[in-house]
């Protein structure tokens, strides 16, 4: 049996231990936190379980791959059901879209809003977008990359994405199919999931919204941190966790290959180690006397997010869903200010998670927890966040104020960027590497590094990428690594 250690009991951690439990490995995972989650922590404050990370959670089928390869499943672990709706869009004009549970009932939500055309062009556009998709996952997600020449090995693959406008923007793709402004918002909003704005994000990115809005948005019993916590479970019936303890530093024999990692609590041997601290600061804090790899040199990262969340008494209002993405007038120029100045957006669209409405053990009785998310600039940008904290957590009670949402805070949690950056995330966002052609795929940090054999890198900031099923997978490909690594 190979030892291996993980650093970091987030998604991308506890899927690598999982997947390497698959493979017979002795395995041991080192987190510096008390408990499992990473970005995806849950925080317990005054009765109110505020869940601090992801909160739309899509593809439960590539959650239910690690779980498997550990004995377990997605089903057992983290039981979920398909929110309905996924999403509520409220407009400036004050019209209001419900992204419903199955395809048909979000057309006929579209039909009422934007007209039967547009819903017929809805319809029409999964098949497109799941074509997108089938092309895309196995051929150049969930892969490993050892040189660009990897990009051609599908040429009929990378033909079918040339065909479809994948190379083209977002925008354009969409556009074509999609008249109504509101509409191609809903559809194009995912780009800043992958740290880019609609016009500029490739149309390979439709993939995401393809993820949620056809193939559903789902919610863990108990909220978000039942992910982690689930995973982690299973994790601990074949292999130890470790809390509370750091890695301050990578052992190496003296050939260079690893040898174990320090801790804050002691060094520990290992044969392999699976590190998922993002790239930038695992490279300086673990490996300082390596000069970055190119591709880390000069990163252009995601934009950022202030995340404010408050618990609250009182009544929802009543249209209030789990996921209510409230849109300002301004769309393009909102961009603009925030990828391409660092500046905030002049009128910004937020999402507003109420994950006590599906959960209410999340909340004390007559209380709701409030995740307020505006996208904000990175620590790149032209924000001084010290000054800008109260204005901003001001200007966010306002909105909420105004929206209909209970105004009695009962408790609160503010998250800037600065937050981000004092956990170890570059530029100061949670997001990572902007998902830009030339940091992605085999342009992206490597998950591996030749001058330090035995040393595989997961999470957000190497390949696949960002998010939660793009993690899930970071895990197997790092599992894959080990793999051949190992004897
Ligand atoms: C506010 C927010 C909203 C998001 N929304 C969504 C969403 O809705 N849907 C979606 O799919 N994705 C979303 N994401 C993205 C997604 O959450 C992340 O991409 C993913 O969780 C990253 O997981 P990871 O394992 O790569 O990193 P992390 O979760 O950061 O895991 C790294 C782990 O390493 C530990 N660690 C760090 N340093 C050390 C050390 N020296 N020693 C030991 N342990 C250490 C950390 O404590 C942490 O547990 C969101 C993220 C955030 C922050």
């Amino acid at each position: 049996m190979s030892r291996v250690i993980v650093i970091g009991a987030g998604l991308a951690g506890l899927s690598a231990a999982c997947h390497l439990i698959g493979q017979g490995h002795q395995v041991t995972v080192v987190e510096r936190e008390a408990v499992p989650g990473g970005r995806g922590l849950r925080r317990v404050q005054e009765g109110f379980s505020f869940d601090l990370g992801p909160t739309v959670m899509t593809m439960p089928e590539l959650l239910d791959e690690p779980l498997r390869a550990a004995g377990s499943s997605q089903a057992e672990a983290v039981p979920m059901r398909r929110l309905d709706p996924a999403y509520r869009g409220i407009f400036a004009d004050g019209s209001e879209l419900l992204v419903r549970d199955s395809t048909a009932a979000t057309a006929a939500e579209i039909e009422k809003l934007a007209g039967a055309a547009e819903a017929a062009s809805f319809v029409d556009l999964e098949a497109d977008l799941a074509r997108l998709y089938e092309l895309e996952l196995p051929h150049f997600i969930d892969t490993n990359y050892d040189s660009v020449l990897d990009l051609l090995a599908h040429p009929l693959a990378a033909a079918g994405l040339v065909r479809r406008g994948a190379f083209g923007p977002l925008q354009s793709m969409i556009n074509k199919r999609i008249s109504d402004p509101r509409l191609r918002r809903m559809l194009t909003f995912q780009a800043l999931y992958a740290g880019l704005s609609p016009a500029t994000a490739l149309g390979v990115y439709a993939v995401i919204t393809y993820m949620d809005t056809y193939r559903g948005v789902w919610l863990p019993e108990g909220g978000m941190g039942a992910i982690p916590a689930g995973m982690a479970e299973v994790v601990e019936r074949s292999a130890t966790i470790e809390y509370g303890r750091s890695v301050t530093a990578l052992l190496r024999r003296p050939d260079g290959v690893v040898a174990g990692v320090r801790t804050d609590g002691g060094p520990l041997s290992a044969d392999a180690v699976v590190c998922t601290l993002d790239a930038p600061h695992a490279y300086r804090t673990l490996l300082p006397e390596l000069r970055l790899p190119r591709s880390l040199r000069r990163p252009v990262y995601s934009p950022s997010a202030v995340l404010w969340h408050v618990g609250v008494r009182g009544e929802l209002p009543e249209r209030a869903a789990h996921h209510n993405i409230h849109f300002g007038e301004q769309w393009e120029g909102c961009f603009e200010a925030l990828v391409d100045r660092g500046e905030l957006m002049p009128d910004p669209a937020r999402l507003v998670t109420v994950s006590s409405l599906g959960e209410p053990g999340l909340a004390p009785e007559g209380c709701h927890t409030l995740y307020v998310l505006e996208p904000a600039p990175n620590l790149d940008g032209r924000v001084d966040w010290t000054a800008e904290r109260e204005p901003f957590r001001e200007r966010l009670a306002t909105f909420l104020d105004r929206e209909g949402y209970p105004t009695e805070i009962v408790t609160e949690h503010l998250v800037t960027p600065l937050d981000w950056a004092g956990l170890g995330m570059g530029g100061g966002t949670p997001f990572g590497l902007a998902h830009l052609f030339r940091q992605t795929g085999p342009f992206r940090p490597a998950n591996h590094d030749r001058r330090v054999p035995g040393l595989f890198f997961a999470g957000s900031s190497t390949v696949p990428g960002v998010g939660v099923p793009m993690v899930l997978i970071s895990g197997k490909l790092a599992a894959q690594r080990v793999e051949q690594w190992l004897p």
